[in-house]
């Protein structure tokens, strides 16, 4: 690891890598990259690039998982080996439970859960390069993802982190700030406004937390700027029209809604044998479920052993 800076922010209010304290690093997005998924999105947001994948809704297997009266949303956030300085062991790992399991409940108050009882829908976040921020990072490129796989939705989530380095706050921190600074607070705001994540790691006084909170928001809405830009590339053709935003998603959303769960898009799939094989793939300790105790350590019964608890692997 890179030793600690001697200074985050220079003589002239700039940060290490240029930018002003008040700057997100540039952010791309590109949806429809993943051919056999549902929906996907990369996203490179600096340093960082984030692939996620959404399959679903479909039928949930086993059956004593579902859940009678919403879909069950799984989460699995995941670094590659290969993402950090240090190569990082396969599998799952306190921290990646942790945060698919914050990441799940991000989504909770968009996803229009009650409209397909009985299924589930997968949510993979895989970290190919990471530079700090790739929780929310991947949250973004989930979001965009979700919305690629016409999951029907009260609106997009967006994040981003406020972090504190040489006495002052600064948005969306790179790893130097994240790993030597005094503080990074990511949040997650949905369309509506509404936080659906605060973590905090650090220490902030009441006046920094207000400030803090008010950075996120706008860092927030100028992702949520940039989805909906995404969004309208992809779709508006599609579409053939040129009012596509998200409002028309939304109203979507309440279409499915009336006419409850038929042709939409987004219609659970039957599961046939193949697919119900490469279900329980997915069964795996990783996955964060809904309603299941989170951090067990137990297999579920019957359920044979995933890969990814081998035992230990050497060291690169
Ligand atoms: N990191 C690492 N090894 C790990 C975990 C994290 O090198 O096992 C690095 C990685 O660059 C990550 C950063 O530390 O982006 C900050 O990690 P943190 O846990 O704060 O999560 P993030 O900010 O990525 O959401």
């Amino acid at each position: 690891m890179s030793d600690k800076p001697e200074k985050f922010i220079d003589e002239n209010g700039l940060r290490l890598d240029g930018r002003q304290v008040d700057e997100m690093r540039p952010m791309k997005m590109e949806l429809g990259v993943i051919s056999r998924a549902d929906g996907s999105c990369y996203l490179e947001w600096g340093k960082n690039k984030v692939m996620a994948a959404v399959y679903g809704p479909r039928e949930l297997h086993p059956r004593r998982m579902q859940k009678a009266d919403s879909v069950l949303i799984r989460y699995r956030y995941n670094m590659a080996a290969f993402s950090v300085e240090d190569r990082i062991r396969p599998g799952p790992n306190r921290r990646s439970i942790e945060i698919s399991k914050v990441s799940r409940e991000a989504f909770e108050p968009v996803v229009l859960t009650h409209l397909y009882p009985g299924a589930v829908i997968d949510v993979f976040a895989e970290v190919l390069q990471a530079d700090a921020g790739t929780r929310t990072a991947a949250i973004n490129a989930a979001s965009m993802a979700l919305a690629d796989a016409g999951i029907p939705m009260k609106g997009l989530v967006a994040a981003c982190a406020v972090g504190k380095v040489d006495g002052q706050l600064v948005l969306d921190l790179n790893k130097a700030e994240d790993n030597f600074g005094d503080a990074d607070f990511p949040m997650t705001f949905t369309q509506d406004g509404e936080v659906s994540l605060v973590q905090m790691d650090g220490n902030f006084t009441q006046e920094e937390f207000k400030q803090a909170v008010e950075m996120c928001k706008e860092g927030c809405q100028k992702i949520l700027g940039m989805q909906q830009e995404a969004l309208r590339n992809k779709f508006a053709g599609e579409l053939s029209t040129d009012e596509v935003d998200v409002e028309l998603i939304e109203e979507d959303v309440v279409e499915a809604e009336s006419d409850d769960v038929d042709e939409g898009a987004a219609e659970p799939e039957e599961v046939d044998e193949d697919v119900e094989e490469s279900q329980d793939d997915v069964e795996d300790d990783s996955m964060i479920k809904a309603d299941e105790p989170e951090f067990e350590e137990d297999e579920p019964e019957d359920e044979p052993e995933s890969e990814e608890d081998e035992p230990e692997e050497e060291t690169a």
